[in-house]
């Protein structure tokens, strides 16, 4: 049978061999994996900093810390899931469109075998040509965001693809359902006022940063669970939600941010949803001297796999 599961790391240590995100296993034959670890390699649609097509290569370097058993879970993750690291997705650097045919065009495969993928980017444009992969095989699907940003632009610098528009193209192209899509951590300064109106008047429901202080995340995550319902659900979560203090490395920072350890509770609270995919984006490895950075996105990687886990471990009572 095709292994499925990390290297053990009792057996060779945790700091050799070629480096796949957890030590899973690298193939890009995904028949019967529960889920693909992907990269996305691309950051051509960024407005600031740029550097997150790197962002895949820190994240497996430093996923090599992790271990397969979920403490607060009590669960050993790879006992009711399997998974590969497929590798990375073509790209064209410079190029935005056609990155974005790539994405879609090799992504659906992998969909279309059944395999959940938890992508890595990449800055957040590379969601909308998931989106388009997962809607072909799904249709239109939930959205949860965790952001410090909208990301619901209609143009920058008088172009329509970049990481600031994402999702008012996937509301236009109908990737998505409105109201069942939630964006979670918005903060900071924006250009206008009609930014945050923008994002409700697509029908998206919003939570700002200074909401979940003034609620908790408990409310936050009722607040997920209820939007969301029994629809089938995509997780986009940027780097940027968490404070600039435990992830310095990424290209937008926006300050008063979650801790990593509220960015961990809260994805781990959305657990009982109709998973279809996820992605964790915009780590930016330059300005992650340290790793902590990618060290939190992998960290929040392995939420997504004990989730499926999860589901998995209920569906087999
Ligand atoms: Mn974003
Ligand atoms: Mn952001």
């Amino acid at each position: 049978m095709k292994i499925m599961s990390p290297v053990n790391s009792l057996k060779s240590p945790r700091f050799s061999g070629i480096k796949t995100f957890m030590r899973l296993p690298y193939s890009e034959d995904v028949s019967g994996a529960d889920f693909a670890v992907i990269g996305v390699p691309f950051d051509t649609g960024s407005t600031y900093r740029i550097g997150a097509r790197f962002g895949p290569q820190a994240i497996r370097n430093i996923s090599a810390i992790l271990r397969s058993h979920h403490i607060k879970l009590d669960l050993s993750v790879f006992d009711y899931c399997s998974g590969v690291d497929y590798g990375d997705l073509p790209v064209n650097p410079g190029y935005i469109e056609d990155s974005y045919e790539e994405i879609e065009k090799n992504l659906l495969p992998i969909i279309e075998h059944g395999a959940i993928p938890i992508l890595m980017g990449g800055d957040h444009s590379v969601t909308l040509p998931e989106l388009r992969a997962i809607a072909k095989k799904h249709g239109p699907v939930a959205l949860v965001q965790f952001d410090a940003h909208l990301d619901t632009g209609d143009e920058y610098f008088g172009k329509r693809y970049n990481h600031g528009t994402v999702f008012r193209r996937a509301v236009e192209e109908n990737l998505i359902i409105p109201g069942h899509s939630i964006q979670v951590g918005i903060r900071g300064s924006v250009y206008s006022k009609e930014d945050l109106e923008g994002s409700r008047a697509l029908g998206l429901e919003l939570i700002p940063a200074f909401q979940c202080r003034e609620i908790g995340l408990e409310k936050v995550i009722q607040r997920i669970h209820k939007r969301v319902g029994k629809q089938n659900v995509f997780v986009t979560f940027d780097i940027d939600f968490v404070d600039p203090a435990y992830a310095p490395g990424t290209g937008t920072i926006e300050v008063g941010g979650f801790t990593s350890w509220e960015a961990l509770q809260v994805v781990g609270g959305l657990d009982g949803m109709n998973f279809v995919g996820f992605d964790l984006v915009e780590v930016l490895p330059a300005y992650d001297p340290v790793e902590i950075t990618a060290a939190l996105g992998a960290t929040i990687m392995f939420e997504f796999i004990s989730l499926i886990a999860m589901k998995n471990k209920r569906a087999r009572k």
